[in-house]
């Protein structure tokens, strides 16, 4: 059956600019609860791995945004892709051609889900192309290079977007709307554990030279960014301790196991394990004077569970990329402003605080954040 969503999808952003009904249609979940009649953001996925053929799966079921392109360096997938997405030839590149699709309207964004350290310049090149970028985290490899693609999107004024799916989570967004209400009293703790044992010793993601670091740029970066919209503050000071087991797994510069503590300005203090050597580490738990919040499974893949002091959350199931990709096109495209921000200062944040981390394993000291 040829849904209203395949002919809407087919359509241009621009020939169909047509406003959200209201604003609380436009929140989180409304957009799978009424037809949809706003803009359609037309993607092009950029590095087609492990994570990038699971955000084009999602954007199967999105209804504000399409994937219309690839970019890849590898022939085949692209090949493969043109059948199982329909791509058409004139919207496939390679890493040497990309460039090109500045001319081409059938583009609106790039999402970049490549190594590390491959997003600052692939970021600076899609933005002189004049196509937003959405770029996966960590968004680059220390924030003085994330500035730089901050920078480089403004004066191609382009928008800049970080893929934290979990900024659109159900749960966690009921868990900030609770702590927003006073129903915590006031914030005291938080605690963020994020961790997996990685298997392949020769993957990308314990090459300091493409992932920038370990454990802390891949998957401690959670528990990083969580403690900032758990507690809504930002650290105003980082500890941290790293131990490692494997030295001939995790090379110098790869990090196996970090815990670092982060003081807020209200008297907060977050304690967080980043780890590549224990599984079962996906947990936030905040706590305040009359009650706390729970996350656990907090960050993967979901169904994310919440649990605070008057109960389970059992805010229902939507894939993340799915919705991050309709949301992150209604703020593209119409300005949405999100609860939680996902835009390219969001990401800097986040590597000012990396670096602070790494800083105090370096020196053993106490790093203050300006
Ligand atoms: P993969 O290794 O599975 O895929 C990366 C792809 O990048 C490759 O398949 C390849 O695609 C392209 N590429 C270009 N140059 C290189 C290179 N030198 N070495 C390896 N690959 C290269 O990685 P993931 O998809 O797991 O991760 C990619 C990014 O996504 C990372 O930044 C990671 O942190 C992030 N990520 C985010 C998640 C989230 O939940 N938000 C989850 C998982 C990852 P091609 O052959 O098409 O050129």
């Amino acid at each position: 059956m040829k849904s209203r969503r395949d002919f809407l999808q087919k359509i241009s952003a621009t020939a169909l600019a047509v406003p959200f009904l209201s604003s609380a249609k436009a929140a989180g979940s409304s957009f799978y609860e009424e037809p949809y009649e706003g803009p359609v953001l037309k993607v092009a996925i950029l590095g087609l791995g492990s994570y990038g053929t699971r955000v084009a799966e999602a954007m199967r079921d999105c209804k504000a945004a399409k994937l219309t392109g690839v970019i890849s360096g590898t022939p085949s997938k692209i090949a493969d892709w043109q059948k199982k997405y329909g791509i058409p030839a004139a919207n496939c590149y390679n890493y040497e051609n990309f460039d090109k699709i500045k001319d081409n309207k059938d583009i609106d964004a790039v999402y970049i889900i490549t190594p590390n350290a491959l997003h600052k310049d692939q970021a600076i090149r899609v933005a002189r192309a004049g196509k937003h970028v959405i770029c996966e985290k960590p968004m680059a490899l220390n924030a003085k290079e994330g500035q730089e693609m901050v920078d480089a999107c403004k004066k191609a004024n382009v928008k800049l977007l970080v893929g934290y799916r979990m900024h659109f989570e159900a749960n966690t967004l009921e868990i900030i709307r609770m702590r927003n209400a006073g129903e915590l009293g006031k914030v005291m703790f938080f605690q963020g554990l994020s961790g997996f044992r990685i298997g392949d010793p020769g993957q990308w993601r314990l090459s300091k030279e493409l992932a920038g670091g370990g454990a802390l740029m891949d998957i401690g970066i959670y528990s990083v960014n969580g403690a900032r919209y758990m507690v809504g503050e930002e650290p105003v000071w980082v500890t941290a301790q790293e131990v490692k087991t494997d030295p001939v797994k995790f090379k110098e510069g790869v990090d196996e196991t970090i815990t670092f503590q982060l003081g807020f300005p209200s008297g907060v203090i977050a304690s967080c394990l980043s780890t590549y050597s224990m599984n079962y580490l996906d947990r936030f738990f905040l706590n305040g004077t009359q009650g706390f919040a729970e996350l656990q499974p907090a960050t993967g893949y979901g169904p994310i569970k919440g649990r605070t002091h008057k109960g389970e959350l059992n805010l229902p199931h939507k894939t993340h990329q799915t919705v991050q990709m309709d949301e992150m096109s209604a703020i593209i495209l119409q300005n949405k402003k999100p609860v939680v921000p996902v835009d390219g200062e969001e990401g800097v944040k986040d590597l000012r605080i990396m670096d602070a981390i790494y800083e105090a394993v370096r020196t053993g000291k106490k790093v203050e954040l300006g």
